[in-house]
């Protein structure tokens, strides 16, 4: 630590009055303010460098008890860095010689006109310490900047990959259903069915849902785009959320019922008005209800719950009785192109881009989602949502449950 008042150098040196005469030679520097502290032995200035802040320490070698010598060897076990002058008797050239090769910045002969050069010496040392400390310094952050980097590239690569096997699953995926229209067309065209007869339905329902489909896909990737440009836009509002859970729990109704799972939802009277983009916030719920159902089999339950949290936020809980989720993918599931391995058998078709959106989505309105599971025993997914507005508990205790399916 360099103080504002000047830099404190430490002058070890036996003889008092040889201390004051090169004490008085420091202040006469003109490059920089220094403050020198006087200390007659190794023992002594150890005490001084432990209580810092020392910057620069100029030390004699004879001294008595441990030599200058020694108190090089102790800082530089202590690995502070400091700047270290060693000073030498005449023709002590050796002594010079040994301490800069044992870390000293810099060395003085004690000649007749030492006391002369000594101030330039100092500058010198502390202008070499300070350039050292520069380029440690870049040298340090080039490094971190280079983990950093490989780090990075090592992301890059990896969603590469993702992307490209996206990609090859999305078009493959794509074809399924595009095959299934075109197959049922052909059918119809060809006059082998007839769509005023029950096969000739059947082949249009089989179009449609296969449309639907399509839709649904290619609606996940200009979302993902969307967001990935960073142009996806929210429309917030004053929204009753559970108006909106009974859109999106009437719209998987049939898709519940076909499963055999019972849709629950309870419903909190006078629950207040939420700010948030209605139409994402349907989007979000229908992703993580229609997961719910989709992983979960026949006689299972599929709820959703309103809970009031800490710091005036909301939670909007989407919980199942299903297959349930392995500790190690609960905040994988959450990033792109990410889909459970071994889980998603043709039923459960879907892009993986499902909860990346959800999460952006619930991003958008200062929110988080995450997951909660255990696996054969189902999931929880819950989204917290800031309020918005003060409320009390009180207000949202359950009151009943409206059992939709
Ligand atoms: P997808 O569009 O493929 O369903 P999502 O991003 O919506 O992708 O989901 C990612 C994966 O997370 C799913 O493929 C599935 O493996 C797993 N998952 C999501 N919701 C549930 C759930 N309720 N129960 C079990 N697994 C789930």
């Amino acid at each position: 630590m360099i103080t504002k008042s000047g830099l404190r150098v430490l002058l070890v040196e036996d003889n008092p009055d040889h201390a004051l005469l090169a004490k008085n030679a420091i202040l006469t520097s003109k490059d920089r303010k220094y403050i020198v502290e006087i200390c007659g032995s190794v023992e002594e200035a150890i005490e001084k460098v432990k209580n810092g802040p020392i910057n620069m320490i100029i030390s004699d070698y004879n001294l008595p008890g441990k030599n200058g010598l020694e108190f090089l060897e102790w800082l530089n076990e202590q690995e502070m860095g400091l700047p270290f002058i060693m000073m030498t008797g005449m023709g002590d050239q050796k002594t010079a010689v040994k301490a800069m090769q044992e870390g000293a910045y810099n060395y003085i002969v004690k000649d007749d006109v030492y006391l002369s050069v000594l101030p330039h010496v100092i500058d010198e040392t502390f202008i070499k310490y300070l350039s050292d400390k520069e380029k440690e310094r870049y040298e340090r952050e080039i490094r971190e900047k280079n983990v950093a980097l490989e780090k990075a590239n090592r992301e890059l690569k990896k969603l590469d990959q993702l992307k490209s096997d996206f990609i090859a699953s999305v078009s493959h995926d794509i074809r399924t259903p595009l095959n299934s229209v075109q197959e049922s067309i052909a059918l119809i065209l060809d006059g082998v069915v007839n769509t005023s007869e029950e096969k000739g339905k059947k082949v249009l329902e089989i179009a449609k849902r296969s449309i639907g489909r399509l839709t649904a896909m290619i609606n996940d990737l200009l979302d993902f785009s969307k967001l990935e440009a960073g142009k996806m836009r929210v429309h917030i509002e004053p929204c009753d959320i559970q108006i909106l859970i009974d859109e999106v729990l009437g719209s998987l109704k049939s898709l519940a019922e076909k499963k055999q799972v019972k849709l629950v939802f309870h419903p909190v009277e006078g629950f207040p008005k939420i700010v948030c983009d209605a139409e994402r916030m349907v989007q979000v719920l229908t992703n993580l209800t229609g997961n719910a159902i989709k992983f979960t089999a026949a006689n299972g339950t599929v709820k959703v719950q309103l809970e009031a949290a800490a710091n005036d936020r909301i939670n909007i809980i989407v919980s199942d009785t299903g297959i349930g989720i392995a500790k190690e993918d609960l905040e994988r599931i959450f990033e792109r192109f990410e889909q459970v391995k071994g889980v998603n058998s043709k039923e459960h078709l879907g892009t993986g881009l499902g909860l990346s959106i959800c999460k952006e989505l619930v991003k958008l309105h200062g929110g988080e989602v995450w997951a909660e599971s255990e696996i054969g025993k189902g999931s929880r997914f819950i989204i917290s949502l800031p309020f918005g507005q003060k409320f009390l508990k009180e207000n949202i205790l359950l009151k009943g449950e409206k059992v939709t399916t």
